[in-house]
């Protein structure tokens, strides 16, 4: 029998009766021939609220407590999953990341999963029970210690499980209806994509675009563990497939525009132009784990370069005392730090080798009269960093530029 993994997010499990519409998703699929692994987060906020509780007690909680206290949430949904099953008439067996055997790095907070025991799982599905399985957490595979995979990890979870047990595919169930061209909260014309590439949807996961958890996109990536992001609302529909990009007619430059406010600005000013200055720099930050993302050096004027980059918001307070630092030990002028940017970005595998694109991005931010800071470019992608406030109008024009609104479903292949 081949094997579902289905991923149900917070607001998808947020209450009983979104539990029991779970319970009868998953269901449904064991009735069609799949042997069913669930992996569900927390009940809608309850990640958010162990966090605030948390920072109530001290701003500086130690990691293992931390990653004890938030991987509880998961606990109280994945036995309501199961009861709700039961309920249904069907087996179901609940596992936590300990039960289970999800092995991680030691490290918390952030720890990726290097192993995943099936043996146990294999032994459930067998005996006909749905298994359900507590996303976002594993166990240290050094310390046997509790740790969590960052917010958002239980897309990780469900999609290292399917790759583990040979699934046919991974489900991940949200509240939104897929993957769409762009937030259809700030653009009335986002539609919603049929199919998207693994490359693609890895570089709009990563530009923040909340529906999938990046990690979870590059293990389907690598594996080429098709996976669809879909609505457990409208459990009928199919919601967007995330494939690989050689199954995909490109009929568009672009598929997607993103916003990404989560990263400030740091400028060093007067740097010395000479050879080293930027490994220190660099070097340095990565020391502190502080991980930098987009990177512009200015040409050299009287000897001396302005580096800037950006960083995580969350980071900007350590960041500003590395970058102090180093701007001392480097005899640069000044640092400044602006947290008011926003950064868009044009993903799309159909723009490599069509000239032209990244022209039409800047010329409609252009006519709209927004300056950019900051470009980066990728095979598939164009970042540009403009002011916050300038951000939802910069999506809203370059969405129209490239039609967005216009993509088409019989234009997409399945
Ligand atoms: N419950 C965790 C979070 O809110 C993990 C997840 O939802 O995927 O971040
Ligand atoms: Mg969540």
């Amino acid at each position: 029998m081949p094997i579902l993994v289905q991923k149900f997010g917070g607001s998808s499990v947020a209450d009983a009766a979104c539990i029991k519409r779970v319970a009868g998703i998953a269901v449904n699929a064991k009735k069609k021939g799949y042997q069913v692994v669930v992996v569900v987060s927390a009940m809608g906020d309850t990640t958010d609220k162990l966090i605030n509780l948390s920072k109530e007690i001290t701003n500086k909680p130690n990691a293992r407590e931390y990653d004890l206290l938030v991987s509880t949430g998961e606990q109280i949904s994945i036995p309501l999953v199961a009861m709700a099953i039961q309920s249904l008439g069907e087996k179901s067996i609940s596992q936590t990341g300990l039960q289970v055997g999800i092995m991680t790095e030691d490290r918390h907070g952030k720890a990726r999963i290097t192993e995943i025991k099936t043996d146990k799982l294999k032994k459930y599905l067998k005996e006909g029970n749905i298994v359900i399985v507590a996303g976002f957490q594993g166990i240290s595979e050094v310390t046997g210690e509790i740790t969590t995979l960052g917010r958002g990890g239980s897309d990780t979870t469900a999609m290292a499980l399917a790759v583990a047990l040979g699934a046919e595919r991974c489900d991940i169930y949200t509240d939104v209806d897929g993957v769409f061209t762009t937030n259809p909260d700030t653009v009335n014309e986002a539609s919603k994509l049929k199919t998207i590439s693994y490359e693609e949807m890895l570089e709009l996961a990563s530009l923040g675009a909340a529906v999938l958890h990046p990690r979870s996109v590059e293990i389907a990536k690598n594996y080429e563990m098709p996976m669809r992001v879909r609505s457990s609302f409208k459990p009928e529909d199919e919601g967007t497939l995330v494939q690989g990009v050689e199954k995909m007619e490109l009929n568009n430059p672009v598929s997607g525009v993103a916003l990404d406010e989560s990263q400030a600005r740091i400028a060093i000013a007067g740097v010395p132009d000479k050879p080293g200055i930027a490994a220190t720099v660099f070097e340095t930050l990565a020391k502190k784990n502080i991980s930098v993302d987009m990177i512009i050096q200015s040409t050299s004027k009287d000897g001396t370069n302005e580096i800037a980059f950006t960083v995580d918001k969350e980071n900007i307070e350590d960041a500003k005392v590395v970058s102090a630092e180093i701007a001392k030990e480097i005899n640069a002028t000044d640092v400044t730090v602006d947290v008011n940017i926003a950064k868009v970005s044009i993903v799309g595998a159909g723009m490599i080798g069509r000239p032209g694109i990244a022209a039409a991005m800047f010329k409609a931010l252009a006519d709209n009269k927004i300056n950019i800071q900051m470009i980066s470019t990728s095979e598939i992608k164009v970042s540009c960093v403009v002011e916050s406030k300038d951000g939802d109008k910069a999506v809203k024009a370059i969405h129209k530029v490239f039609e967005l609104d216009k993509v088409s479903k019989e234009k997409q292949k399945v």
